[in-house]
């Protein structure tokens, strides 16, 4: 199927979960993750009226960005390195990655200086995986967002997280109500606004993450087709 044909075809199944859950789909932004893809792949997305791009790389993102139209809204998904800071504050709707005060702290220094407030989210390792960023323990993400809340040139807008690779999406609901639970628990909740985004769910399980509450679901196979890393 062609990008324009994949983008409808999951933006069905987002509105097709909305319905079984009772919530309204316009609650819910697809994110078009184009990472390691070509302009071209990204002009056809934006043809077919694709205007939220995601990508895991500063380097990639900021390449990408000039080339294309001025009407899409940019986030940052991957893990970010401090030394990159400087050149996405301020360029990027949301930073989906913070995890860990350091890096919170470079942003907000960064955002100082570009003389903007930077939204962004606390990424939560919900299954505690090694291979992944940010932590499972919900004392010390407590902290992290009760510390982060008091940097003034963050705006801390929710919680992201990237579920376990699994064959069965079913197995990632418990991790996306937990996700949501936590935000919505106390004291957690009072630091984020009153409509926090829930950054969860991606080609293999995004129709659960959206039942489970999802605001924000990052899409990349299933609208771009398979990733070749071996190009790069
Ligand atoms: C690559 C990536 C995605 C998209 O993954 P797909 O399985 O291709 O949909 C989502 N979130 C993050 C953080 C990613 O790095």
């Amino acid at each position: 199927m062609s990008i324009g044909g994949n983008i409808d075809s999951v933006q069905n199944r987002i509105n097709g979960a909305c319905m079984r859950v009772g919530r309204d789909a316009s609650e819910v932004t697809l994110l078009c993750v184009s990472k390691t893809k070509p302009l071209s792949a990204l002009q056809e997305a934006y043809k077919a009226g694709a205007r939220v791009f995601a990508e895991n790389k500063v380097q990639e993102l900021t390449a990408k960005m000039p080339e294309m139209p001025e009407d899409i809204e940019w986030h940052l998904i991957g893990h970010l390195q401090t030394n990159k800071v400087k050149y996405i504050v301020g360029k990027v709707a949301l930073i989906h990655s913070v995890d860990s005060l350091h890096l919170a702290e470079e942003i907000n220094k960064q955002a100082e200086k570009a003389g903007c407030v930077q939204p962004v989210l606390i990424e939560i390792n919900v299954a505690g995986e090694e291979s992944k960023f940010g932590t499972s323990d919900l004392e010390a993400n407590t902290e992290l967002i009760r510390n982060v809340s008091e940097l003034p040139n963050l705006k801390l807008m929710g919680l992201m997280t990237i579920a376990p690779y699994v064959e069965d999406p079913e197995e990632n609901r418990i991790y996306f109500r937990q996700l949501r639970e936590f935000l919505y628990s106390d004291p957690v909740r009072g630091y984020f606004p009153e409509k926090p985004v829930l950054s969860m769910g991606m080609t293999g399980d995004f129709e659960i993450a959206v039942e489970e509450g999802a605001t924000h679901v990052r899409v990349g196979t299933g609208i771009f087709g398979e990733r070749d890393y071996g190009k790069l």
